[in-house]
């Protein structure tokens, strides 16, 4: 099947392009739904998580107590190392499942870490689309989103690879800053659909 790596930074746009694609017919596989499947309480992740880091690393209801992890991971990068290793596995084999099982016209792995684990991703995908976006409408968006503060939003942002380096592995680019509306994101994304879908034809995958 022919495959697609969606990416871009926290608030660029990328679930909402995903979600046009697979309307129109696209295979999505997310690492980020998988990651919160595997954390949520009851989550396959869990016992190993709890086993690592002990029952503060818990919710009352038995999912990963985010809060606390991302806290922890700031301060202490070896907790983050620790974390990884029991979930990166565990997300690896259900991409793997779910890809296996994958229907549509093309495959779309919506990756937000694309970049930073480009040498696992370079050679599982045809291309890879980067979402690109100024840091300024990352935190707008974010915050509008979500109960996170600007501050706590660009710390984000800043353990995420730089606009630049997403942009240099980029074969696609779908531009989504402050001035895009949601109509030109629209039509961007049905341009490269349309091109993804001729590749994914011609080259018999
Ligand atoms: P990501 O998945 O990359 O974190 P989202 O797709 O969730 O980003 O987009 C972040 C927020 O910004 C969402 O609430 C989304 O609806 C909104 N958004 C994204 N692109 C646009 C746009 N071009 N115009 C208006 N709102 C947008």
């Amino acid at each position: 099947m022919f495959k697609i790596g969606l990416t871009g930074g926290i608030g660029s746009g990328k679930s909402r392009v995903a979600d046009m694609l697979g309307e129109w017919g696209a295979t999505l596989v997310d690492t980020d739904e998988i990651a919160r499947a595997l954390t949520a309480a009851n989550g396959a992740a869990m016992p190993a998580i709890e086993r690592e880091f002990g029952p503060q690393a818990l919710t009352p209801d038995g999912a990963l107590n985010r809060e606390w992890m991302r806290e922890r991971a700031f301060s202490d990068p070896q907790a983050r190392l620790r974390l990884e290793a029991v979930l990166h596995p565990a997300i690896t084999e259900e991409t793997r499942r779910q890809a296996a099982a994958a229907t549509g016209l093309y495959l779309v792995f919506v990756v937000p870490l694309l970049v930073e684990s480009l040498a696992r991703w370079r050679t599982r995908v045809d291309r890879i689309c980067v979402v690109d976006c100024d840091p300024e409408t990352q935190v707008a968006r974010v915050q509008s989103r979500s109960g996170l503060t600007g501050p706590a939003i660009r710390r984000i942002m800043a353990a995420q690879a730089a606009r630049a380096s997403r942009l240099e592995v980029a074969d696609d680019v779908i531009v989504n800053d402050g001035a895009t509306s949601p109509e030109q994101l629209r039509a961007q994304a049905k341009t490269l659909h349309d091109r993804w879908l001729t590749l994914a034809t011609t080259t018999g995958r």
